[in-house]
Formats: structure tokens, sequence, C-alpha cells
């Protein structure tokens, strides 16, 4: 039978934050056999969010987990939904039937765009598979690159010496992997949060399995929303109300 997807998803409070999820919920409305992990990055849960994630119709869990204050120090180099996801993957280790391998594990950031067809794919995944991410770095796309239907290789525009040159959206996992490396976590080390926990893993790249058609279609993309400065000024001192002068 059709194997579970755990959808993870980090998020933080900014006042995108319930469009993003009012957006990414209604696509996962679409998928079967989803549960969705809805990570905060703040100390407790939102009462708002709380009010929004049952108007999706989906199984989830709502949880807070905020980034340790040590590590924003700089703000430019934040290890950016770190915490919230580690939440995430404890709670799979807590609540999944370890005996239970029929589920996959796939990190889906709030501002993503997914292509119904990548729920197709990932739900497949035996161990660990991979596949393109669009509007990723200055190459505009992160892939495996495929050989004979092996993965031989990454294009990515920021190698960095990684084993894995991936994006956090560019792979899944089988759930038995977290309970064969219990101790296996995502590292708070900017830039390098995928390809220590895929190495934490023990993936080998003789195992990997390419979806997408052997990588040749994009089926997520790493949209970002503008960011703009919030408004010092007061709405409600703005506000004419009809009548008033
Ligand atoms: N995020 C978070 N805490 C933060 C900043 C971001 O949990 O302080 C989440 C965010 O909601 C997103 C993921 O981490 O799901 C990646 O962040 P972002 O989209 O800002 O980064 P980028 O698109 O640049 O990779
Ligand atoms: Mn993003």
């Amino acid at each position: 039978d059709t194997a579970l997807i755990y959808f993870i998803t980090p998020t933080y409070p900014r006042r995108e934050q319930i469009p993003e999820l009012t957006r990414l919920g209604q696509t996962l409305m679409h998928v079967s056999r989803l549960y969705w992990i809805v990570a905060d990055d703040r100390p407790d849960c939102s009462l708002q969010i709380m009010n929004l994630l049952p108007d999706f119709s989906i199984p989830y869990t709502y949880i807070a987990s905020p980034m340790p204050s040590i590590y924003k120090r700089d703000p430019d180099a934040m290890p950016r939904g770190v915490s919230n996801r580690r939440a995430a993957l404890n709670w799979i280790r807590l609540n999944h039937n370890i005996n239970d391998s029929n589920a996959v594990i796939y990190f889906g950031d709030d501002d993503n765009t997914f292509h119904l067809d990548l729920f197709k794919e990932i739900r497949t995944t035996k161990k660990i598979s991979m596949f393109p991410v669009g509007l990723v770095g200055e190459y505009g796309v992160s892939s495996p690159i495929i050989d004979k239907g092996k993965v031989v290789g990454f294009f990515d525009s920021w190698p960095a010496k990684r084993k894995f040159p991936v994006d956090m959206a560019g792979f899944a996992i089988n759930v038995q992997l977290l309970f064969k490396y219990p101790y296996a976590t995502m590292p708070y080390k900017v830039g390098f949060e995928e390809d220590r926990f895929l190495s934490a893993l023990g993936i080998r790249l003789d195992e990997i399995e390419p979806k997408a058609e052997n990588c040749t279609r994009i089926l997520v993309w790493h949209t970002q929303t503008a960011k703009k400065p919030k408004p010092i000024v007061m709405v409600r001192s703005k506000a004419t109300l009809p009548g008033s002068l």
C-alpha cells in the first residue's frame, strides 16, 4: 500500500507567515496519505496558526521550537529552520512505529512551491531519493547529475566541498533511516545542514534513487517572498472611518 509522507515545514513569525501557510496548506490538501508537521520557530504555539491549520482538513501536528539565542548573534549567518526541523524529527522518532518502514520524510519550507507530481515521486523512496530544485543559487537549479540511471555527481552553484551539495527541498528519506541512525540530526551549521544530515544518515552515492524522470523535471522551486521592512507607522492612527472627518 501507499506510503505515508511526513511533510516537515519549518516556519517562523513574520507578517507573511499566515499567508505562506495558507498557500502551502491549500497545496497539501490535494495530497493523500500526507501528515503535515508544522514546526514553528517561536517559544510557544501561536493561537492564530492553531486556528488556521484545521481549515485544510489534513492530519497535522503543530509544534514550537525556537532557535537558541546563541545562534542569533549574527543575523546574516543564522541556521534558519534548524531547531524546528530537529524538533520535527524528534517528534517522528517518538510517535512513528519503529517497525513500520512505509513512510517517507520530506522537508518543505513554507515559502517553496510544490508541483503535485512531486508527491508521487517521493512516496516510493526506499532509502534516499533525490531530484532537481528550481530557483536555487546563481545557476537557477540544483540537481543531481545522472548517468545510466545512477547519481554520479551534482550540479550546484555552491559546491563548498560538500559531499552532497543539494538543497533541503531536493531529497526525501525513508523513515527507517531515522531509527537506524537514532542520533543523526541536522547541524547548526549554515550552508551545511543538508550535507551533514545526509552524511550522518550514512548515505552512499550509489544508493541514491533519482526521481522526477531521471532528474530531468523540476517539481519543486525555492521561491522566496520579498521581504518588506516592517511599517513603523501605527495603522490605527491612519485609519479613516466612514463618517469621520
Ligand atoms: N525559518 C525559520 N526561522 C528563521 C528563518 C527561517 O524557521 O529565523 C524557516 C522558514 O520559514 C523556511 C526555512 O526556515 O521554512 C528557510 O528559511 P528561508 O525561507 O528564510 O530561507 P531561504 O529561502 O533563504 O533558504
Ligand atoms: Mn525560503
